[in-house]
């Protein structure tokens, strides 16, 4: 006992020194935004700008931390998306996310998107468009576990960047080759047809003009945009198991490929934990 409150006596006293000696820097504005800049080679909008580098600011994450701001100008509204996305992934889940970053665009009905950061598919960059976060915050946070999704299908122990498209014998998604076993060419094996694989003309691309009649077709799909491609079923198929989301008979196997992988347990249970209402259920059903 006696020992027990000395140790706890030494720390009230390291506390009250650090407290005494240590300035108050304030690495966030009176907004929230994260004001202390860093330098980081892969924040930059020629990485993680998009098709259309409207990248308004970026930070840069180490090991789930906000390390400062590595582009553009404080921006409240990207705090609070990074606070949501830790809200519902663990921080030691999110090792590979080297940078999150927004643009800023109404008319866009992109809401993210995910970049591969350097030659390396080691840290990502996950980009969100902080304009559609008010339209819709339930859609944003089923799509803030939507490209957590991109980022662990696409670590080198699932894609081998290194082997060229012509070399590969799995599927090439633009940045690698999935290896054998990697989830998404597990994914394919259950869900997908060789006929609807076959009928996507650019698997790298994905083919969102064959998606309404592919998700017509199939109940198992979960709404038309995962008949977009593998990559893309797979992430809508995880946000609705991240969030416990009601889903039709046809499409609860898609649900269950996560529920018994005991490596996305932490995920949820964080998840719908989270200080948020969860998500209601998507009404885009897919089927005859
Ligand atoms: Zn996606």
């Amino acid at each position: 006992m006696l020992r027990r409150a000395l140790v706890l006596l030494t720390a009230v006293v390291l506390a009250a020194s650090c407290a005494v000696s240590e300035p108050d820097v304030r690495a966030n504005d009176a907004d929230g935004a994260t004001v202390e800049r860093v330098e980081d080679p892969d924040c930059d909008a020629a990485t993680i700008g998009g098709e259309e580098a409207t990248l308004v600011a970026a930070l840069s994450i180490s090991d789930g931390v906000v390390e400062g701001l590595c582009a553009g100008e404080p921006d409240a509204r990207l705090d609070a998306a990074w606070s949501e996305l830790i809200d519902i992934v663990p921080l030691d889940r999110l090792d590979a996310v080297g940078v999150f970053g927004a643009f800023d665009d109404a008319d866009s009905d992109v809401l993210a998107f995910v970049a591969m950061l350097g030659d390396a598919n080691e840290r990502f960059g996950i980009v969100v468009n902080v304009a559609a976060i008010d339209l819709d915050p339930d859609e944003f946070r089923l799509t803030l576990a939507h490209e957590v999704s991109h980022v662990f299908t696409q670590t080198p122990d699932q894609l081998d960047v290194t082997v060229d498209e012509a070399d590969c014998s799995t599927l090439y998604n633009g940045n690698g080759c999935f290896l054998d076993g990697a989830l998404v060419m597990e994914w394919i094996d259950r869900f997908w047809s060789e006929q609807q694989l076959a009928s996507i003309p650019d698997l790298a691309e994905g083919d969102e003009d064959g998606a309404d009649r592919r998700c017509e077709l199939d109940a198992g799909f979960p709404g038309p945009y995962s008949a977009s491609s593998p990559e893309e079923d797979l992430a809508e198929s995880f946000s609705a198991y991240v969030f416990d989301l009601e889903v039709p008979a046809a499409v609860a196997p898609r649900v269950d490929f996560f529920a018994v992988r005991s490596e996305f347990d932490a995920i949820r249970d964080h998840a719908l934990r989270s200080t948020q209402v969860p998500p209601v259920s998507s009404a885009d059903l897919c089927g005859p």
